[in-house]
Formats: C-alpha cells, sequence, structure tokens
C-alpha cells in the first residue's frame, strides 16, 4: 500500500508540466497518424502500378519486359521491317521515344506506368500495355 501511495504523491508534481507531455503526446500521435496515412497511400499507389511491359504487333505477343529494368526496345513492323517504334522503359514508365508512324499519336502519348494503362499504334498496330504479376486486379472475362 506504501509504495503505491508514494508513487501517487510523486506523480503529482509533474501534473503540472503533464500538459507538455500531453502536446508531445498529441504531436507524435499526429505523426504517427500521418505516416500511417501515407503508408496507406503508398501502398494504394503501389497496387496499382503495374510491373510488366507487353509489346503486341498485330495482336501477336512480342514480348513482355519489367518496368523496373531501362531499356530500349525497337519495334519494328511493315513489311520489310521499315517501320519503328522506339520503346523507351525508364525509371519505371514506359513510352514510344520515336516512331516512324504517321500520325505520331503513340510518340506524343505521356509515359504509361499504371496497371491497364497502353501506348497504341494504329498505323503500326502496335499495342504496348502495362500489366502486374502480382494479379490485384480481378480477371474481367469478356
Ligand atoms: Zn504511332
Amino acid at each position: 500500500m506504501d509504495p503505491m501511495m508514494q508513487n501517487q504523491n510523486n506523480a503529482m508534481p509533474t501534473a503540472k508540466s503533464g500538459g507538455r507531455k500531453f502536446r508531445n503526446d498529441i504531436i507524435f500521435i499526429s505523426v504517427l497518424l500521418a505516416v500511417v496515412v501515407l503508408m496507406g497511400v503508398a501502398f494504394f499507389l503501389l497496387r496499382g502500378e503495374g510491373d510488366t511491359v507487353t509489346v503486341e504487333v498485330n495482336g501477336v505477343r512480342l514480348g513482355s519486359y519489367p518496368l523496373s529494368e531501362d531499356r530500349t526496345v525497337e519495334i519494328r513492323t511493315g513489311i520489310e521491317d521499315e517501320e519503328l517504334n522506339l520503346l523507351v522503359i525508364k525509371d519505371g514508365k514506359a513510352f514510344v521515344e520515336t516512331a516512324t508512324c504517321p500520325d505520331g499519336i503513340c510518340a506524343a502519348h505521356r509515359p504509361i506506368s499504371r496497371e491497364g494503362e497502353s501506348i497504341v499504334c494504329l498505323p503500326h498496330k502496335v499495342v504496348i500495355t502495362i500489366s502486374s504479376a502480382k494479379g490485384n486486379a480481378p480477371d474481367i472475362v469478356a
């Protein structure tokens, strides 16, 4: 009984500075909450992020490349492979740097990195798609 009473008595003088401690706790909890929210946002963003770039020409799969590795892929089309779409994978994003197609829509397309995004070159029948091997997205059966 006595030690407990003593502890309670000892707690009394620090009660005044308890207000500051309480404020620190609020700051700490706020920071913690902010971190948790940021982590949640990051997790959500990462979930939507694709990891594979797939190139199809005329419906035929040419190849798949990891989005995490920087590389340049020459997509040759045309009767004598005279047409070119230069696919660049850089910093986790894929884009067409140059293309010989007349409309240039694919080259003008902004870099893609999110699952399900694609760059299409209609004149060359080239489709560049971002997919995710994580398989979070439900399969849509047409
Ligand atoms: Zn194009």
